[in-house]
């Protein structure tokens, strides 16, 4: 007896209509409570009725559009109802408080969706990716996000679970049946077509990471680097003056840069002097953090005193010499870098020289570290499942080669594992929770 559920489905705030969901077993028992209408929804299912949800003394709270999904046909795979009313704060919120007064409970982050998971509707992929769409910031995310929603992700991976689980039968059946020669022919056929498939895959996926795309922004202090971001942002983020150490906190602008929703960094600069006050040591702990968390580094020295980036980080930063509208001074070689001349790495935020090529550098960077915009959105843990059949089915390939069949058959059941992790077969429920607290209410 699956418990009735309600929320808003529509964010709180002035708007034309809001939307209120009711998802479970009492869908119909509680629209007969409270709305009112010359056509009743539950007996014209998946048509828009007119109707009015009218309060405990009678009086009517908003006229309303209804549509009654019965299950099995609705997203959730349950008894669903949608209730289309008037927008603003109070009126959908009403609505909810009298349905929760009627029996309903309110729902939890996600918790339609995780029913349409749980009845079998999507699988795990593809829930994820209606999470992946609805958090998209540029049309090219839509794209990829919509395409995992389809299946793009989630039917492939299926379909390497079909063949692994052949090939899992063969192994064992050779296992005991040694002399049935053209297994290991079949088996090795199967193999490579998966590890092609998931070679091809990787090319089209987008890997942000769980921390999205930060490009930080570091130097010492005056170089630029508030000028470079707001030339590449084309507004003001950063408060640029002739004062050194401006930029206390760690100042970001989110800006679209070829389809990538990048947050742009700003920081303290780079001090390694001991004798910093308490602030700016605040400021270098915060520099350094963003540092450490950073998609990709940029060092910003400037023309007239370059300095290379200092070595406190895995990532190689992409060094960039500012002020070329001014005279390269005479430094002292060891410490000069090599004023590249490849384009953007040699720019002005002041007369704007180098920048379009800068942003067209750090895209490329992003693309080369992330893949494509447009390409199915991988979370952490999906690449992780990802790269486990991978090696999973090149190990297992070596095996069956070397006639270590036992062995094989371990790294198949391995590779199973990681399409069940991708799939959401057989997963834990803090796992599931952890994934669907990420979902907004009503979704
Ligand atoms: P930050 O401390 O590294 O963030 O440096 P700012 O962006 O605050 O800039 C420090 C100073 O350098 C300001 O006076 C800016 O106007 C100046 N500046 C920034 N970029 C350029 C540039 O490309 N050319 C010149 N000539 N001055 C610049």
């Amino acid at each position: 007896m699956a418990e009735t559920i309600v929320a808003r489905g529509t964010p709180s705030g002035r708007s034309a209509i809001a939307v209120v969901r009711i998802s479970g077993n009492d869908c119909a028992g509680l629209l007969a409570k409270i709305c009112r209408s010359k056509n009743i929804p539950t007996e014209n299912p998946r048509k828009m009725i007119c109707g009015e949800i009218f309060d405990e003394d009678g009086s009517t709270i908003d006229d309303v559009l209804v549509v009654y999904f019965p299950e099995p046909h609705s997203y959730t795979g349950q008894d669903m109802a949608e209730i289309q009313c008037h927008g603003g704060q109070t009126v959908s919120l009403a609505i909810v408080e009298r349905l929760i007064k009627t029996g309903a409970r309110p729902a939890l982050p996600g918790e339609f969706t995780r029913r349409a998971f749980e009845n079998g509707k999507i699988d795990l992929s593809k829930a994820e990716a209606i999470i992946r769409l609805i958090d998209a910031e540029t049309k090219e995310q839509v794209k990829g996000a919509s395409r995992a929603m389809k299946g793009e992700l989630g039917d492939l991976t299926s379909e390497i679970r079909e063949k692994l689980i052949f090939v899992l039968s063969r192994i064992e059946a050779s296992i005991d049946f040694p002399d049935e020669p053209e297994t290991a022919e079949i088996v090795l056929g199967n193999l490579a077509s998966i590890i092609d498939q998931i070679e091809d895959l990787d090319a089209r996926v987008h890997r942000t990471g769980d921390q999205g795309s930060q490009v930080v922004f570091y130097g010492k202090p005056n170089v630029g680097k508030s000028s470079l971001i707001n030339a590449i942002a084309g507004r003001s983020v950063s408060i640029v003056t002739d004062e050194p150490g401006t930029t206390r906190d760690a100042v970001s602008a989110q800006v679209t840069l070829g389809g990538l929703s990048v947050c742009l960094v700003d920081t303290a600069g780079h001090q390694e002097d001991l004798a910093l006050s308490q602030v700016d040591k605040e400021a270098a702990r915060v520099a350094k953090e963003k540092v450490e968390n950073a998609a990709m580094l940029i060092w910003v020295t400037q023309m007239t005193a370059p300095e290379p980036p200092p070595d406190f980080s895995d990532l190689t930063p992409l060094v960039v010499v500012n002020k070329s509208d001014l005279a390269v001074a005479n430094v002292d070689s060891e410490k000069s870098v090599q004023i590249e001349n490849e384009e953007g790495r040699l720019v002005s935020a002041k007369t704007g020289a180098g920048v379009a090529k800068l942003i067209e550098l750090i895209q490329n960077r992003l693309t080369e570290k992330f893949g494509p915009a447009d390409g199915l959105p991988i979370s952490t843990r999906q690449k992780h499942s990802l790269d486990t059949i991978y090696r999973s089915v090149k190990l297992a390939d070596q095996r069956i080669c070397n006639k270590q069949l036992e062995l094989a058959a371990e790294d198949i059941q391995m590779a199973i594992a990681g399409t069940n992790e991708l799939l959401g077969v057989d997963l834990e429920v803090d796992v599931l929770d952890k994934i669907f607290s990420e979902f907004c209410i009503g979704k």
